[in-house]
């Protein structure tokens, strides 16, 4: 029986869920796919790390009119790609550890809303709210074709 049910952990999801750990809530955070959502795996993190490379090799070009000699200054596309993924799974790793030190406890796996019913069910695990959860919250279930919801 948990108190919260979130669907998605990108940042709306992750930080809900890290706040009502603290606040001593039982929580499932359930992804579909990749822990931190669009920015941290596709969006504001990536975008940024690659266009970091980019403004310091478009600086490195610059050098000589500042007196400065570098010389084969050149980009390595597939190296800066390399950094951009250890720099989103370094955060993602750091991510999983602060949710689990707020027991934020994460299912894999693709949530749905079905109208009046109280449990969420999963391939592996069947949910249920607690008392505490409010009315208006409704029950969830995997896969909208299955018929693993109660
Ligand atoms: C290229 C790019 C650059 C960006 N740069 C910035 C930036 O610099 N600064 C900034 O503030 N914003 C930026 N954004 C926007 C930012 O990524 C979004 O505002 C942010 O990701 C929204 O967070 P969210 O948690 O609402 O949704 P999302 O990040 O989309 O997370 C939703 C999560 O829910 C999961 N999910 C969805 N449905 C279900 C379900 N039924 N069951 C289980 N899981 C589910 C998804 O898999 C996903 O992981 C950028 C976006 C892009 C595309």
């Amino acid at each position: 029986m948990y108190d919260l049910i979130i669907l998605g952990a990108g940042p709306a999801g992750y930080y809900a869920a890290e706040k009502a750990g603290e606040a001593g809530m039982s929580i499932v955070l359930v992804e579909k796919s990749l822990i931190g959502g669009i920015c941290l795996n596709e969006g504001c993190i990536p975008s940024k790390t690659l266009l970091h490379s980019a403004k310091l090799y478009k600086q490195a070009k610059k050098f000589t009119s500042f007196r400065i000699t570098a010389t084969d200054v050149s980009l390595d596309i597939s190296a800066i790609i390399s950094r951009k993924d250890k720099v989103v799974s370094t955060l993602r790793r750091g991510l999983a550890f602060t949710l689990k030190k707020c027991n934020v406890i994460m299912e894999t796996g693709a949530g749905f809303i079905l109208p009046q019913k109280t449990t969420f069910s999963m391939c592996r695990s069947k949910i249920q709210f607690s008392k505490r959860a409010p009315d208006g919250l409704h029950g969830f279930r995997a896969n909208p074709s299955s018929n693993s919801g109660r």
